[in-house]
This record gives structure tokens, sequence and C-alpha cells, in this order.
């Protein structure tokens, strides 16, 4: 067998599903009964921040509730990452395209938010980053500059670039093993991922409820809920 030493992990909605958190639905276009336009675009935050705002600090709240808990594929992720870097010259990233801070409570820590994080708020003038748990108005006034309604959430929103799209680039042509877990393949630039990884000679697993658009792309598949096929993935991993 072949002993792998470059990890690329791609997460997406699926695995956060499990775990009882709403996303968005690409079916129907709507995210908890609100229409994508009107909450997750830059135009729609700037035609009405306060119901942006009001949005997001629900979907807060239901992450923060206290039924909502990493599963049991958040903490094979994690337990892959600890054990694979105390490996000599192994490496490990895991991106992830959900918002939520799953995989941070599980204890993932070499991780990527390429889609923005839920618990941060970001003002639009300096750029920096603030983590919140609390609400937050449509004219708060920012911590760094003193002005009202530069906040805005950390999220990467339709039409805007995903975020450190470089490192993953860089990642992806270096690895050897690609996981694809609870993603449907749909969304770009994420979907290109298992691509990138076959171009650089990884083997490309994946882990879906279903088949994909992107079946051949995945030289081994697994169908089922990730938090009862991946941490037997992971012990076959970490087992060699
Ligand atoms: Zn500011």
């Amino acid at each position: 067998m072949t002993h792998y030493k470059s990890i690329v992990v791609l997460t997406g909605a699926g695995i956060s599903a499990e775990s009882g958190i709403q996303t968005f639905r690409a079916s129907d276009g709507l995210w908890e009964e609100h229409r994508i336009d009107e909450v997750a675009t830059p135009e729609g935050f700037k035609k009405n921040p306060a119901l942006v705002q009001q949005f997001y600090n629900a979907r807060r709240d239901a992450l923060l509730h206290e039924r909502i808990a990493a599963n049991p594929a958040h903490m094979a992720l994690a337990q892959l990452e600890r054990e694979w870097l105390t490996r000599p010259g192994h490496q490990f990233l895991l991106i992830t395209q959900n918002i939520d801070d799953l995989h941070e409570r599980a204890g993932s820590e070499k991780l990527i938010h390429m889609h923005g994080e839920l618990l941060k708020m970001r003002c639009e003038l300096s750029q920096q980053v603030f983590t919140i748990h609390h609400d937050i108005g449509g004219d708060d006034i920012c911590a760094c500059c003193g002005e009202k309604g530069r906040l805005r959430p950390h999220i990467v929103w339709f039409g805007e670039m995903p975020l450190k799209l470089e490192q993953i680039y860089r990642a992806l042509a270096n690895c050897d093993l690609f996981l694809s877990v609870g993603t449907s393949g749909n969304v770009y630039p994420a979907a290109g991922f298992a691509q990138e990884a076959k171009q650089a000679d990884a083997y490309t697993v994946e882990i879906n409820l279903e088949p994909t658009k992107q079946n051949d792309l995945f030289d081994k598949h697994f169908y089922g809920k990730a938090g009862e096929t991946l941490p037997a993935f992971v012990d076959s991993l970490l087992s060699r």
C-alpha cells in the first residue's frame, strides 16, 4: 500500500448537517427562508444592513445553541491531523467551506475557512477581523475605527473571492492524498480541487451521502454519513 505524506481534506455542508446545522439549499436558493441575494451578497448588505446583521445574528445564535456539537466526523479529522503531524515530514491541511466552528471545537488547527467564519466580523475600512459571540446591529460602532456601520460578517458572499486560495492551491499541488467530505462538488472554486489534486497525482477519496457529478475524479468512494464512514477510514490511514 502506498504511504502518503501530505493530506489535504475538503469539507462541505454535509459534515455540518450531521451536527444539525441548516445551510444554504441550492435547490431553491433559500437559506432559512431568506433569499440568498438579500442576505449573502455585498449588494444585499448595502441595501439592508440591519436585515443582514439580523440574519447572521440568528445563525450565530443557532450555532452557539447547546444542542449543536462537533460529530464523530469532525473528531476523526482532528485526530488524523494530530497523529499525522507527529510523523516526520508529514503534512496536513483541512479546507472547509463551512462557516461554523465545529472543526475548531473538535480540535482541528491546520484549518482554512475558505468561505469565512460566522463567529467573526470584519471592519470594511481596516479589514481587521474580530471574534464575536453576541448580536451586531446595523449601526454598531467598530472597535478599530470608531465608525458606525462598518462591521460586516466575515463571510465570503456570492460574487466575492474565497479566502486563502493561494495557500490552498499550493497545498493541493503538493498533496498525495485528497479527501472530500460532505460536499456536492457544485460550488466553484472548491469543486475544482479534486481535479487539482488529480493533476498532482494524488489519490482521491470521496465521502458523501450519494454519488456526485464529480464521481469520475475520485479513486475511491464511501457513501453514507461521514460520522459513520470517516472514523473507520481515518483508523485505516493511521494504522499504516
Ligand atoms: Zn473599524
